[in-house]
């Protein structure tokens, strides 16, 4: 049993006192307030719930930190990056592929991510038929291990761009039919566990074509799922969707398709105001990823305009130069402050900067990975993250500002545990499999990265 009582708690009524949680089955049976500790209760200082991570490409977590230095041709971008990037993904099998996911969803639960959308596309062994499950199995393997709860979103990827029909021999590792992902899909969705379910996704308008779009989102409606997409992340994407299709891209998706609070449209960065007013009234949730947007030279998203529309936002750790969800959020609004040159920007639907964040990223999320609702609930799945109250970081704060305080202090998390499905995964701020996953990872690093500079 994994009863615990904790001082505070951020639940669905707003944080209460002298909260005693019951845990079964992976769910919270009961939540308390105004209630006292029973034997067998873990004392927890402050417990908040642990955020999604809708936007991960497990593989790039060992690139972090080998991409930056320039290019001969001094202009390095995001394209120059995806070169970077494609030469690594082929040499990726799928032992290397399970060791990378392992480290990387470990680090997510170490840093307060309990579950994480996977936008997988590197679905082919070199040399494979299209046909294979292994690149699959290696993720599922991965967060199975870690314990982290996984939304898989296998990404359709059939071409090299608006006018190139076929994929690049690079991106060979990535290229399925129509056929071939949605009979993938109907295999994996059997699969489906308490921490295991499935999105369906496409890579970006430029990867698929219109007819292809439109099959793997009725699918996704009619499965009920997620759908994910990248939108918008680059100027030179929305450029040529305006010459081929002749509208800007978020404005293409728009009028083709039906898009609502399923859909996670990833990044949307390159945005007019129309465009803008017509994500918020759709429902669909943004899913930005500001680390890697910056590092990758993106540009950033119209977060003031589109909060106070109404809009739907959650956060993804994407190509994980970092991994930490309240780095994130503070990223995010630290690119609002600089370019509006004015403080608390996303503050809109609460005085709190960082609780306003911080519930975005919570109810957004959720719905990315295909969930209701990630509050602590009666009743809600028991994934939670338990702070230490006696860290110097919380010191001086109360509930109020608590949040506030682990987005906007850049000291190391106070992260005490973390339950994802009822189990804990982190205890005493140490990640359960933090050794054995490392010393694998290591070993796969260093062979990636040997094979590299040779
Ligand atoms: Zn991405």
């Amino acid at each position: 049993m994994n009863n615990l009582f904790s001082k505070q708690a951020l639940t669905s009524e707003g944080w209460q006192a002298n909260v005693r949680f019951e845990i079964r089955e992976g769910r919270i049976k009961s939540l308390t307030a105004g209630s006292s500790k029973e034997s067998g209760d873990i004392e927890a200082g402050i417990v908040i719930p642990g955020l999604a991570n809708v936007h991960s490409h497990a593989f790039q977590r060992v690139m972090a930190g080998h991409t930056e230095y320039r290019g001969p041709a001094g202009t390095d971008n995001f394209w120059s990056w995806r070169e970077r990037m494609y030469a690594l993904a082929g040499r990726i099998d799928a032992a290397a592929m399970r060791a990378i996911a392992r480290q990387a969803y470990g680090e997510m639960l170490a840093t307060g991510f309990t579950s994480v959308a996977e936008f997988h596309y590197l679905h082919n062994e070199p040399g494979d038929d299209g046909t294979s499950e292994v690149m699959f199995e290696a993720i599922a393997t991965a967060a199975s291990e870690a314990g982290i709860r996984l939304t898989y979103v296998p990404i359709l990827y059939e071409r090299a761009g608006f006018k190139e029909p076929e994929p690049t021999a690079a991106q060979k590792r990535f290229a399925r039919s129509v056929d071939q992902l949605l009979g993938h899909y109907e295999k994996v969705s059997k699969l489906t566990t308490n921490r295991f379910q499935t999105g369906l996704g496409v890579h970006s308008l430029r990867a698929v074509s219109a007819n292809s779009l439109r099959t793997v989102a009725a699918a996704a409606k009619d499965t009920h799922v997620p759908m994910h997409i990248h939108v918008a992340e680059q100027q030179r994407e929305v450029d040529e969707c305006i010459e081929v299709l002749g509208a800007r891209p978020v404005e293409w998706l728009l009028e083709q398709c039906d898009i609502d609070s399923s859909w996670c449209l990833v990044h949307a960065t390159h945005l007019v105001d129309t465009e803008i007013a017509a994500i918020a009234r759709s429902g669909a949730v943004v899913g930005l990823c500001p680390s890697t947007e910056a590092n990758l030279g993106d540009g950033l998203f119209p977060l003031k305009s589109f909060l106070e529309l109404g809009g739907r936002i959650a956060i993804g750790s994407d190509s994980h130069v970092s991994i930490n969800p309240f780095e994130e959020l503070r990223w995010l609004e630290y690119g609002q402050r600089l370019i509006t040159q004015s403080r608390n920007v996303a503050a809109v639907s609460r005085p709190q900067t960082g609780r306003s964040l911080f519930d975005q990223a919570l109810a957004g999320g959720a719905l990315a990975c295909g969930r209701q609702n990630d509050q602590l609930r009666e009743g809600g799945l028991a994934d939670l993250v338990v702070l230490d109250d006696d860290s110097p970081m919380l010191a001086g704060h109360t509930s109020k500002s608590f949040v506030d305080a682990l987005i906007f202090s850049g000291f190391t998390l106070p992260i005490d545990r973390v339950m994802v499905d009822g189990q804990w995964r982190v205890v005493n701020g140490h990640r359960l499999d933090a050794e054995s996953a490392g010393s694998a990872y290591a070993a796969v690093a260093q062979k990636l990265n040997r094979a590299a500079a040779s």
